[in-house]
């Protein structure tokens, strides 16, 4: 054939796999989807202006499309990259004082009664500059990058009060200006009871409902609106007051739900229409049918359960039954420093018994659903943005079979290649 082939800037070709994830952009996969993972052998992505412009198997791309910039993927996985759903990305100061402690046999919320843990967090970072947490958020998202991840959801919560809580989602926006990962910025006020207000805690509840939310929204500051519901922490009925209260300035409900305690959290993300109920370790049976109904995203960490050495782990085999969407995500914070969200991923495999088709569509599609972004990213399909990645695995069988090192061979981000051999390309 000597028809005129048509030039795009980037091909990638001859992937053993190429899994696209195609068909749930408007609908998360729930179920036996979550295992459909559309793979086409020997596949090539055509890539232009940053988006993917065609699909195919290579043997047909090659007749079409000719390429500058020519990726060889034989004998490796390319996928939609990673998105990493839950983070505390920004804080200052570190906590690793407190794993002695816990290994001490002192929980968690023993640890914040002392003042520690959140609380810690939240005097250092109140006492950090917007220029202080850009600096380290930059090195944390670098790292994220390599393994894989080019979408960051990241909460604030460690300021605590009206002025800290917006300079943490300034500190955001500054860094998703800055740094080529995209930074999607939750607001989590609703994250402790601050020191100030331990008497009072519904004092707090009402600075957030009618001071923080309020100006949060007006400038554009945060997409989601997020509370810790847990004993000695917020309440249900507080939970339910500033998730209403956000929705009510656009922002969009998540909530920290049954953790370390039943409280009827995912019940309550179902009620108030959350689009993500996160962790999910203690949920209830009617919680999770409830979660089904709703379609809300059941976001699992699985270093969660790990790093407060409880090892009581969500059933997602139960969630994925009962037909509650699921991703997995990091909750990287500073009792749970995991920059690399193949961790978490193996996790799911070995803890929450989730195949490998199912982890990939957790941390790409239905990760993409939880932030709200499902019609941009998630799948490899024409029109969405070139955001992929390309393992070092000759199938994805062999994704947490293989575990331990980091598995990204390249990373592509708009259409342009930022990591390649485990290095950021400047
Ligand atoms: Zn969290």
């Amino acid at each position: 054939m000597n028809t005129m082939k048509k030039s795009v800037d980037l091909l990638i070709l001859h992937a053993s796999e190429l899994i696209t994830l195609q068909g749930f952009s408007e609908k998360p996969a729930i179920g036996e989807e979550m295992k459909k993972l559309q793979i086409i052998k020997d596949g090539a992505v055509a890539i232009e202006n940053g988006r993917i412009v065609d699909v195919g198997k290579s043997s047909e791309m090659t007749e079409k499309y000719t390429a500058e910039e020519i990726i060889l993927a034989k004998n490796k996985v390319v996928l939609p990259s990673f998105i990493d759903s839950h983070t505390h990305l920004i804080f200052a100061g570190s906590r690793e004082e407190e794993l002695t402690l816990k290994l001490e046999g002192v929980g968690y919320l023993e640890i914040l009664k002392r003042g520690g843990g959140i609380l810690k967090t939240v005097r250092e970072t109140r006492k950090a500059s917007i220029d202080d947490l850009v600096k380290e958020g930059k090195i944390r998202l670098d790292t994220m990058l390599k393994h894989g991840v080019t979408t960051v959801e990241a909460k604030s919560g460690y300021g605590l009060n009206v002025e800290d809580e917006i300079k943490m989602l300034e500190a955001y926006k500054k860094l998703d200006e800055q740094h080529v990962v995209d930074v999607i910025p939750t607001l989590l006020a609703a994250h402790a009871i601050p020191e100030e207000y331990k008497d009072d805690p519904d004092s707090y509840v009402n600075i957030i409902i009618e001071e923080i939310i309020p100006k949060v929204a007006e400038r554009k500051l945060a997409k989601f609106n997020d509370v810790f519901v847990e004993k000695n922490v917020f309440t249900i009925e507080q939970g339910r007051r500033i998730l209403l209260a956000g929705k009510e300035y656009g922002l969009i409900p998540k909530i920290h739900a049954d953790e370390i305690h039943c409280l009827g959290g995912a019940e309550l993300a179902a009620e108030v229409g959350a689009i993500s109920a996160d962790h999910l370790a203690r949920a209830s049976d009617n919680g999770i049918k409830m979660l089904a109904e709703k379609g809300v995203i059941g976001v699992l960490l699985p270093t969660a359960p790990m790093v407060l050495m409880d090892y009581t782990f969500p059933d997602a085999r139960k969630m994925i039954k009962t037909g509650v969407p699921i991703a997995i995500a990091s909750d990287f914070n500073p009792n749970c420093w995991v920059e690399n969200l193949q961790v978490p991923m193996f996790m799911a495999t070995y803890f929450l018994k989730m195949t490998p088709a199912e982890v990939i569509t957790a941390v790409t599609i239905n990760a993409a659903h939880a932030i709200g972004l499902a019609h941009e990213i998630g799948s490899i399909s024409v029109g969405k943005k070139a955001d992929i990645v390309i393992l070092d695995i000759p199938t994805h069988y062999w994704l947490n079979y293989k575990f331990g090192v980091n598995l990204v061979n390249i990373v592509i981000k708009n259409g342009r290649i930022v990591v390649e051999e485990g290095k950021i390309k400047e």
